[in-house]
């Protein structure tokens, strides 16, 4: 069975990613090109292709990713200072690989609105 996911591939470990959180429904990896000198991507370890894929059945799993990111911008010591956290989801939002990624950005002032 193969898996054309590259998320799915990088939470199963079979791509190499840097990471700085995992648990049984969440993984975190510093992301390949940054934005900002801090720059994490947070993914449900379930395949969702976006937003819209989510349903019912994911509001906790959503919780879940969404509490990982602030958990994972305390960590980073992002919270005194204030951080973003973005979804960008289709075509117009600039979602470019199709498996929800929560981006945790920080350590500069971020401009709004965005680009
Ligand atoms: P999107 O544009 O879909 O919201 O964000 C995709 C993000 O994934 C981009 O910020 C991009 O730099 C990052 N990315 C793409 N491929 C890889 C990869 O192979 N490894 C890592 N760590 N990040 C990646
Ligand atoms: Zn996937």
């Amino acid at each position: 069975m193969t898996d054309p996911c590259l998320f799915c591939a990088i939470a199963a470990g079979q791509i190499p990613s840097q990471s700085v959180y995992s648990d049984d429904h969440v993984y975190a990896f510093h992301d390949i090109n940054p934005a900002a000198p801090t720059h994490i991507l947070v993914i449900p370890r379930k395949h969702l292709s976006s937003v819209c894929d989510a349903g019912p059945d994911d509001e906790a799993l959503m919780g879940k990713l969404l509490l990982a990111g602030q958990q994972i911008a305390r960590d980073q010591g992002l919270a005194a200072d204030g951080f973003r956290l973005v979804i960008n989801t289709g075509d117009n939002g600039g979602q470019t690989v199709h498996h929800i990624h929560l981006h945790v950005l920080g350590g500069r002032q971020l401009t709004w609105p965005p680009g």
